[in-house]
């Protein structure tokens, strides 16, 4: 028995999908404690786009340690603080011509979202939220009351209410005209829906199974919450920073939310952080009003600010749009010719859905053998989900993809001699 099945909690869980001990990182790969290799297309669940230890990214880290500078501060005002808001104006609210404020909620995505779900219910005067099939925002009470998933909520232990969920794009197949359910509700005096506070919507769910919501029909939720006075908030925790091309997923949609959360990849260097971003009307906290320990981390400020220089020119947005769409294609050849598998995504987000879910576990387990980490998504883990590091070079990227292929091919192939062997039988 290991250190970790006698004492640590029941709960872990990615240690259990990829049983070795890990050990060094870098760039898109990582080593095990006898050196075995793993490439990393899993990416931190997306707080590793910039890869692991960049060391554009640590130099300044380093710098920074072992100078005394100040590490936790709370909110007090430090350099490190004052220079990463400096950068974040400069290079991606001023040149998107977008203005928000920025607060500093707890350092992970899930405080983004509480934070962002108590502030709409303040302005507002409202409690319910609308959120949207499958959806995703984390594990703490407001959180899970706006997420899907039905093992996730039922871990909260108590009723979780004050949210509504709405179908997401492409839930109906496309049948049902978008938001015609939704501004029925709406405008039904009869209808029985709480008046909503605002709206919380991913621009790809990426726990949820890789759906991705058209450029349309995010601007039709953007248009429906203006004309019924609903704040929109995006939560671009895992599709930020770049994970589908520009740094925020919303910026083709040419929509801008009222709230952002952010946090995975901002500090760009897997350390914890997170930003609520808000339009400066709706500022309306009292000081100390939603506050925390770890919300001023010097050393998170510090790589977040360096890993903002990827951000000068649209260099790597161009490069992430690029490899997306080699990644489509690779995974559209080895899939096309097998039955019940299809592929979707956007960017550097990319998944590989089975109609039996289990296929998807399977293909995942064969990567790992074959040294690529790769983990499932979607409410029965029935997506294989690919997010490598953004910088990935074309070379680890072409090796990896053929990993996945292989991975593919050999359960699709497993799975076509049990069949024609069961038919024999
Ligand atoms: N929102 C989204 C869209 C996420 O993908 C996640 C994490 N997977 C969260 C919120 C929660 O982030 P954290 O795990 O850092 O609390």
């Amino acid at each position: 028995m290991t250190i970790f099945e006698t004492l640590e909690s029941e709960v872990r869980s990615y240690c259990r999908s990829w049983p070795v001990m890990f050990d060094r990182a870098s760039g898109s790969r990582m080593w095990d404690v006898n050196g075995k290799e793993y490439l990393d297309f899993f990416a931190g669940a997306g707080a590793l786009n910039y890869g692991h230890n960049h060391p554009d990214l640590r130099a300044p880290l380093l710098e920074y340690l072992s100078s005394d500078r100040v590490v936790h501060s709370l909110d007090m005002n430090t350099i490190a603080k004052a220079e990463f808001l400096e950068r974040f104006n400069e290079v991606i609210l001023k040149p998107r011509e977008l203005n928000y404020k920025v607060q500093f909620p707890g350092p992970t995505g899930t405080n983004a979202v509480e934070s962002a779900l108590k502030l709409v219910r303040k302005i507002t005067g409202r409690e319910s939220i609308i959120s949207f099939t499958n959806a995703f925002h984390g594990m703490t009470l407001g959180s899970l009351s706006v997420t899907g998933n039905s093992m996730k909520r039922g871990g909260a232990g108590i009723p979780l209410v004050h949210a509504t969920p709405m179908p997401y794009d492409n839930y109906l197949d496309g049948v049902v005209p978008d938001f015609i359910w939704f501004e029925r509700l709406l405008e039904d005096s009869g209808s029985g829906l709480n008046d909503p506070a605002g709206v919380i919507v991913e621009t790809v769910q990426g726990e949820g199974g890789i759906n991705v919501a058209r450029w349309e029909w995010l601007r039709g939720l953007s248009d429906l919450c203006k004309r019924h006075n609903l704040l929109l908030i995006v939560d671009d925790v895992q599709m930020g920073c770049g994970r589908t091309g520009p740094f925020f997923s919303f910026e083709a949609a040419g929509i801008v939310p009222d709230i952002v959360c952010l946090s995975k990849s901002i500090s760009g260097y897997g350390l914890p952080m997170a930003l609520t971003l808000l339009k400066p009307e709706l500022d309306v906290w009292e000081p100390g009003e939603h506050n925390g320990t770890f919300r001023g981390q010097n050393p998170s400020f510090v790589t977040a600010a360096a890993a903002l220089n990827f951000w000068t020119d649209n260099r790597l947005e161009k490069s992430v749009l690029r490899k997306g769409e080699l990644i489509e294609q690779a995974l559209n050849d080895v899939v096309d010719p097998i039955p019940g598998v299809s592929t979707r995504g956007r960017g550097l987000i990319r998944g590989v859905a089975f109609e039996r879910p289990e296929l998807a576990g399977a293909v995942c387990r064969e990567a790992f053998e074959r040294g690529l980490l790769l983990e499932t998504s979607g409410p029965e883990g029935e997506v294989v989900k690919l997010m490598p590091p953004l910088v990935i070079d074309d070379d680890d990227l072409a090796e990896g993809l053929t990993i996945a292929a292989q991975s593919i091919e050999a359960v699709a192939a497993r799975e076509l001699a049990a069949t024609t062997s069961g038919a024999r039988r």
